[in-house]
């Protein structure tokens, strides 16, 4: 998708902060971060949202908690603990219509979210 933001920071022609890569997904900083640390992983591969995936999904999104997992643990973040969030939609939130995991961390947390 040539116009799709996160679809031009995976492909390189938009720059980013890159934490952790590979062929599939994509871990970076994000530009207006809510915590000391927070990064955004993406699938390389468009899906607008939560609402996009199919039943044969289920492996790659087991695959992108891990990288989540993965760029919390390189960013020091495992004493301490994270937050995983995916905003989906206009009541969740979502402003980015390309399916990403936020990392927060680096902070204390509140619950419920606003
Ligand atoms: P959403 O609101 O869709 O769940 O999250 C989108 C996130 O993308 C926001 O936290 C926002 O700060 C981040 N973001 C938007 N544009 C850019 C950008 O060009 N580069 C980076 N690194 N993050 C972005
Ligand atoms: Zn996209």
């Amino acid at each position: 998708m040539s116009d799709c933001l996160f679809c031009q920071i995976a492909a390189g022609t938009i720059p980013c902060d890159p934490v952790l890569q590979d062929d599939e997904f994509l871990a970076f900083r994000d530009i207006n971060p809510q915590a000391p640390a927070h990064v955004l992983v993406i699938p390389r591969r468009h899906v607008a949202a939560l609402t996009d995936l199919q039943d044969g999904d289920g492996d790659m999104m087991g695959r992108l908690a891990l990288m989540g997992v993965a760029a919390a643990r390189r960013l020091g973040l495992d004493d301490g603990g994270y937050r995983f969030v995916i905003n989906c939609g206009v009541d969740g939130c979502q402003s980015v219509p390309h399916l990403h995991l936020h990392v927060l961390g680096g902070r204390a947390m509140s619950w419920p979210p606003g």
